[in-house]
Formats: C-alpha cells, structure tokens, sequence
C-alpha cells in the first residue's frame, strides 16, 4: 500500500529526531512492502521565518490531503518575543482545531530497562507502569468566552457539548476495550456544573460499552492517586484543562520525557502523531536529542492511522531490544549504559526491527 504522510520537522531537535524516526519508517516499508510518501511543510518557528506566520495555509491544505502527520516539535527561544497569535505555539493549537483534532491520546508506560528513572517508589510500581491518558482538545476554558475587566478581574469560561463529551468519551471506551478493559473519567462534578453533565454525558456512552469498567474520580484525588497507586488505571479519560495537567504527571511518572509519544485524532482515522516533548534547544544540532518519543509516535501511526499494527508492534518491540541492548541517550543514560547519539540511536532501532 502506498500512504500519504505529512511532515513537519519543525524547530529545535525536531528534524534531528523527525528524520531518524523517517528512517525506520522507511525500513517498515521495506519490510512490509508499503511506499510512504512524504510531503515536508512548515508550522511554527521555521514557518514565521520563511512566510511570516506560523501555519501557512498550504501546511493545512497538505495534511488536510495526507492520511496522516507526523511533527516534531515548535517553538524556541528565537520567537519567544513575538505576541502570542504569532508564536510558533499558536501555530500548533491553530493545526489541530484546522484538522479538527479533538482527541489527544498520550500512553504513559514504563520501560522495563528505565525502571530507575521513575520518581515512583519501586513497591509503587510492582509489575510496570501503563496508563493511557485521553484528553478533549476543543472545548473548556481554553475555547471558552475569555473577558478582562480592566484590572479588577478576568474570567474564562468554562464549557462542554453534548457531541464534544461524546466523541471524546467514545475515543476512551474504544481504547479501553483494546487495553485493559477500564475507564476512569476524572472531573470535578463536586463543584463544576460542566462536570456534571460530563458525568453524565459519559454514563450514557458506558451503556455502549458493557464490557468495559468505568469509574469517576475528582481531579484533585486522581492527582494524588495517580502518584500512590498508579495501577488502579488503565484509561483516563478527561477534559482539556484537567488532561493538560494530568497527561504532563503522568508521563512524568515514567521519569523520561525523550520516551513518550502522543496522538491527536479526529473523526476517522486521519490523526496527527509527535513526542510529547518539546523542541529542546538546548542541545539541537548537537545529535545528542533522544529520537524515541518520535519513534513511538511512528509506531501510534501506524497503529491509529493506518491500521498496520504489526507493524507498529515490530518498531516498538525494536525500540524494546534497544534498551535491552544497553543504548542510551544522554536524557536516558545510566550507569553501564551505551552512550549514543540521535542517529546512532535510530540506526540501532532500525538493526533491530
Ligand atoms: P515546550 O514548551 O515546547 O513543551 P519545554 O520548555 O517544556 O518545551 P522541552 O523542549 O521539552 O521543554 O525540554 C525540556 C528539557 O528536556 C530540556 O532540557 C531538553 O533538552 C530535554 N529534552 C526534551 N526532549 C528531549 C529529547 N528528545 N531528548 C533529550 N532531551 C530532551
Ligand atoms: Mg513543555
């Protein structure tokens, strides 16, 4: 099969650690006789530099035509004085509500071989670490009507729709019934009256799925609850101001932010796929970025997008043997470890798919 991939390599280590994740890309279509067709475009810092905004109409219109994109990451230091409409970060909100990216899929898990870099306790995290964190993308205070009463005050308003907790909760329960069988919806029903109709809203989408386990819990308890007992989740199901916070404490538990990839999806299976870390310019340009979240992402593609998931098994399990050989990173590197950098790093995945 031959598929149409959008590429935006973006700032910072993003097209180091894009064009390693290419590579293996490339091998899987060797190996499984498929043709990935690549279309490069501009968004955020190298877009304001080249055509002065940071989503050129044409980077739309090409994902728009793509079965799906894969991005590394915007935004730097050389754009931070621009206002905020302007910044490569506006460039990315812009791109997901373009695409009418709704869901943001962001799978915590443990890897084995970092055990040592989770902040958790090792009796805390027993067997591993996997939780799958489903965060709403459109509605919430980020979309709501946002007023500033001169200096007295300011208010953001907070606000769900019917369609937009269904789609969101249908995203979850559909995860839920290919993993471990559980959803957790976490809001805060005891003060929010959007909470509460959350709540409800998601009761209704269960009776849809009786063979998955839903349970609520207010945002304040599943932050503490995601540090004391972790295992209890399997998918967390959430809204975006909630999600935005929980997704970043709980990939954090897994102690490497060079590790975790992430998935925005739509209606249908188009979706947009990228680390969940930024673009690090602190060490671009110096191959020492770690090119694993990205790869991952690869992997989420495959998966989501163009339903190939043996594929997606085979980059994953040779991101696994990697580890299991030793190679690290710098972001990664323990003692004994095998220094490499971004490129060898991808190389050695690539040897092992
Ligand atoms: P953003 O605002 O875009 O999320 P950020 O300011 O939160 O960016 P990151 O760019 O994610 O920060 O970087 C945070 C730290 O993690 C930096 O020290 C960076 O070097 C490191 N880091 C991030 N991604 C990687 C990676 N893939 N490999 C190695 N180190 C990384
Ligand atoms: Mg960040």
């Amino acid at each position: 099969m031959n598929y149409k991939i959008a590429v935006i390599k973006g700032d910072g280590i993003g097209p180091e650690i894009v064009e390693a994740s290419m590579k293996v890309l490339d091998k899987i279509g060797e190996k499984y006789n498929h043709t990935f067709d690549y279309t490069e475009v501009l968004a955020g810092g190298a877009a304001i530099d080249a055509c002065d905004t940071p989503l050129p109409q044409e980077t739309v219109d090409i994902c728009k035509g793509s079965d799906a994109v894969l991005l590394g990451a915007l935004g730097g230091p050389k754009w931070d004085n621009l206002p905020g409409d302007k910044r490569p970060e506006a460039g990315l909100l812009g791109i997901r509500k373009a695409l009418g990216l709704f869901a943001n899929l962001r799978p915590a898990m443990l890897f084995e071989e970092l055990r040592d870099a989770s902040p958790l306790k090792s009796e805390i995290i027993g067997d591993g670490l996997d939780v799958l964190v489903v965060r709403e993308l459109t509605g919430d205070v980020y979309f709501g009507e946002k007023k500033k009463d001169g200096d007295f005050g300011a208010s953001d308003l907070m606000n769900y729709t019917r369609p937009e907790v269904e789609r969101i909760a249908r995203v979850a329960f559909d995860s839920a019934k290919k993993r471990g069988g559980k959803v957790t919806s976490v809001d805060k029903a005891n003060v929010l009256e959007t909470s509460r109709f959350w709540r409800s809203v998601v009761l209704e989408i269960a009776r849809e799925y009786p063979d998955v386990e839903l349970d609520h819990l207010y945002v304040d308890n599943a932050a503490m609850q995601l540090v004391i007992n972790p295992h209890q989740f399997d998918v967390i199901l959430t809204g975006n101001l909630f999600g935005d916070i929980l997704s970043d404490e709980a990939s954090m538990l897994t102690g490497s932010i060079g590790m975790l990839p992430s998935a925005s999806l739509g209606e249908g299976k188009f979706g947009m796929y990228e680390p969940i870390h930024g673009s690090a310019p602190d060490i671009a340009g110096q191959d020492k970025a770690n090119p694993i979240a990205t790869v991952l992402s690869v992997a989420m593609m495959l998966r989501y997008s163009l339903g190939l998931s043996d594929e997606a098994d085979n980059v994953e399990d040779a991101v696994k043997k990697t580890l299991a050989q030793g190679y690290r990173t710098g972001d990664i590197a323990g003692d004994n470890s095998n220094v490499v950098g971004c490129v060898e790093m991808g190389e050695k995945i690539i040897s092992n798919l």
